[in-house]
């Protein structure tokens, strides 16, 4: 399992599953050949023929005396048109670090697709019950909104076993962008994918000084979206939003020594931002 230090917090990556898939698709493109004009992207990020891995995982960040689970995978037991049905055993691996669910005092939801949702809750004797009894959800409200409001093709029935459950058992705080999660842990506004995404700064003071991470959530999909701002996902709801969001994003990290933490990105699935001759690139950090 990848874990990363930041200043006096630790972030692991529990990972749930993970598949191959072409570039041209799997992001808004027809160029088979985007990955290969960027050789830096391999060969972590870029393989033979435009595939690329795409990872479904946990980030779990422990500051000692706060246990914030970020996004919990597509879960067990679902069914969705995309994805077949999943028996993994990321309860068990989130256990065995040593995170039992009822340790985990919050979780946060960059948004509410099926995806990041789906370990909210756990089929137990034929109902959903919530995964993290002891936790308080964080769900931005304008991405509650949003869903809540939808039709029933647009993602509300998943909802209906990720969040109402939660829901009826009082364990939602509806959370506005700027929200601080506990002492340097805050949401930032990431709009477009979804119209209420949050990312996640997570800031931290350790022996080298105030060390910073942030989870992108799924303002991007790929690394090769930082330097291609204008390659969306085929799921962005609001594509020119997208754009501009990834554009800010680079702008704001870039060159800062941020730690960047992806939440599709197989192993190693963090790096830093950084220009050199002109150039950005995605520059991965090995975990430790
Ligand atoms: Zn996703």
């Amino acid at each position: 399992m990848a874990t990363w230090r930041v200043g006096s917090a630790t972030v692991h990556k529990v990972v749930e599953v993970e598949f191959p898939l072409p570039v041209a698709g799997a992001l808004r493109t027809s160029d088979e050949g985007l990955l290969d004009r960027y050789p830096w992207l391999a060969p972590h990020y870029a393989s033979p023929g435009g595939l690329f891995t795409m990872s479904f995982h946990a980030l779990l960040v422990d500051t000692g005396d706060r246990r914030i689970l970020i996004d919990t995978c597509i879960g067990n037991d679902r069914t969705h048109p995309i994805v077949p049905p999943l028996q993994t055993g990321w309860l068990d691996v989130l256990k065995d670090t040593g995170y039992p669910p009822e340790t985990i005092d919050t979780v946060v939801c960059t948004h509410l697709h099926f995806d990041h949702v789906g370990w909210n809750t756990r089929l137990v004797d034929g109902a959903w019950v919530p995964t993290f009894p002891n936790a308080r959800y964080l769900i931005p409200r304008a991405e509650w909104e949003f869903w809540r409001t939808g039709a029933e093709s647009d993602g509300r029935a998943e909802l209906a076993d990720t969040v109402d459950p939660l829901l009826a058992a009082d364990l939602v705080d509806f959370v506005e962008p700027g929200h601080r999660v506990a002492d340097g842990i805050t949401l930032e506004a990431a709009p477009g994918h979804t119209p209420g995404q949050v990312a996640v700064l997570i800031e931290s003071a350790g022996p080298a000084g105030v060390e910073r991470a942030v989870v992108t959530g799924d303002l991007v999909h790929h690394a090769v979206q930082f330097v291609a701002p204008e390659v969306g996902s085929p799921s962005d709801e609001d594509p020119a939003q997208a754009t501009a969001t990834r554009r800010a994003f680079v702008e704001r990290y870039a060159d800062t020594g941020t730690l960047v933490l992806g939440t599709h990105f197989p192993d190693p699935s963090a790096g830093y931002l950084t220009r050199a001759d002109g150039e950005l690139r995605f520059v991965v950090a090995q975990d430790g």
